[in-house]
């Protein structure tokens, strides 16, 4: 067993993970624009859920 073994097929399991594969899409409401959106994870309604123009407004600017 190598340590060096990384980036290699090393996630054995279901085998539906794809590198350019589409991903899971939940609908959700954008909490600013209220347009309807789709996000890449499930909206917990605890969160606000953004668009992607307004996600870009409301990330946090680490530059
Ligand atoms: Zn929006």
């Amino acid at each position: 067993m190598g340590f060096n073994d990384r980036g290699g097929n090393s996630r054995g399991g279901g085998g539906g993970f794809r590198s350019s594969g589409p991903r899971e899409m939940h609908k959700a409401t954008c909490a600013d624009c209220k347009q309807e959106t789709e996000v890449p994870f499930v909206p917990s309604g605890d969160r606000p859920v953004y668009c992607r123009e307004c996600y870009q407004k409301h990330r946090p600017a680490r530059y």
